[in-house]
């Protein structure tokens, strides 16, 4: 930029995604004439939708994000794309006052600019939130499975490496064709909703919490062991059954959910044979009564049964 405006200041200025503030996400040259992030409000361009100038001999009100009172010139710009304002451009000529023409001889560049910036912008954003949809289930804001598999693929390879171990759990929410057949089907993603949080609520950073389809769940823990694993899966049994969801002002009853665990090493190298293996537990924890997590090859790990495992 610092080379295309020859000699003026300046800083590209993003609108946020709630429309609320505009935040500074480049800046060069020696002046910094604008605070970084401020209200739409502030701006006189982003206001009215048009170019804004001030500066000496101008009768124009200076933006309130500008933050010299020097002799200096001053030009936002509003980036628009795609019938969308993204945000401005914002430079600033110190030497305004001996130069009146400084903005006039720019003209033509400054359009491509503009032009230029505001497509790149809208092209990137657009990018980001097909990515966005294409990589999250909608109703619960978790990764869908699809990219649950590519990622976890990736990383068991990347414990392998590391000789970490991993574990993954497969959950399932317990009768849950009931919830939808007595409060709707409403009330039913509600209740998807609560679980997913609560399982955000129960991760690590590292973790990849995902919905594995329709009321199924997945969560995949680099870096952990079968005993973490268990534990972890324990944790969210009982806060899911502390839940307590209302919908339309009325309680919904107790939700409860089998779990299953599997983890690299113990139970399989590849990714297939941990999604067996958790999904063959599971499926065990539903056959022994449901509301309890089972460890691949091991017994119930509920507060009944103490933690136990036996080997496949
Ligand atoms: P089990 O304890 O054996 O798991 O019983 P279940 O009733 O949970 O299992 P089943 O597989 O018979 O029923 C799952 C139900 O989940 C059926 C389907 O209508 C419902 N379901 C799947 N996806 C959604 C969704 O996105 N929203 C709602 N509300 N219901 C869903
Ligand atoms: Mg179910
Ligand atoms: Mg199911």
């Amino acid at each position: 930029m610092a080379d295309f405006v020859g000699g003026l200041s300046g800083t590209v200025h993003l609108t946020s995604a709630s429309r609320n503030l505009v935040d500074e996400v480049a800046q060069w040259g020696t002046v910094r004439s604008s605070v970084a992030q401020f209200a739409p409000e502030d701006c006189w361009a982003l206001r009215r939708g048009q170019e804004h100038i001030s500066g000496p001999e101008i009768l124009s009100p200076r933006c309130a994000h500008i933050t010299e009172n020097g002799n200096y010139g001053y030009v936002c710009m509003p980036l628009a794309a795609q019938g969308e304002t993204l945000g401005i451009l914002h430079l600033c000529e110190p030497n305004a006052a001996e130069k009146p023409r400084w903005l006039d001889e720019r003209r033509q560049i400054l359009r491509g600019i503009v032009d230029t910036l505001a497509l790149e912008l809208a092209n990137l954003r657009l990018r980001e939130t097909l990515r966005q949809q294409s990589i999250r289930d909608p109703n619960t804001g978790l990764f869908n499975r699809r990219y649950l598999e590519e990622t976890s693929s990736r990383e068991l390879r990347r414990m392998e490496r590391s000789h970490l171990p991993l574990v993954m759990i497969m959950l399932d929410v317990d009768h849950f064709k009931q919830f939808n057949d007595t409060f709707g089907h409403e009330a039913g993603d509600l209740v998807l909703k609560q679980v997913a949080a609560t399982m955000l609520d129960n991760a690590r950073e590292a973790d990849i919490v995902s919905r594995y389809g329709g009321e199924e769940f997945a969560v995949v823990m680099p870096g952990a062991s079968l005993q973490e694993g268990i534990e972890r899966a324990e944790a969210l049994r009982v806060a899911v059954k502390q839940l307590h969801v209302t919908h339309r002002g009325r309680t919904l009853g107790t939700i409860t959910m089998s779990l299953g665990v599997a983890a690299y090493p113990e139970h399989g190298a590849s990714w297939s044979e941990l999604a067996n293996a958790a999904d063959h537990a599971l499926y065990k924890a539903k056959e022994e009564g449901r509301d309890r997590a089972v460890a691949s090859g091991g017994e119930a790990q509920t507060e009944r049964t103490p933690i136990h495992v036996v080997p496949r």
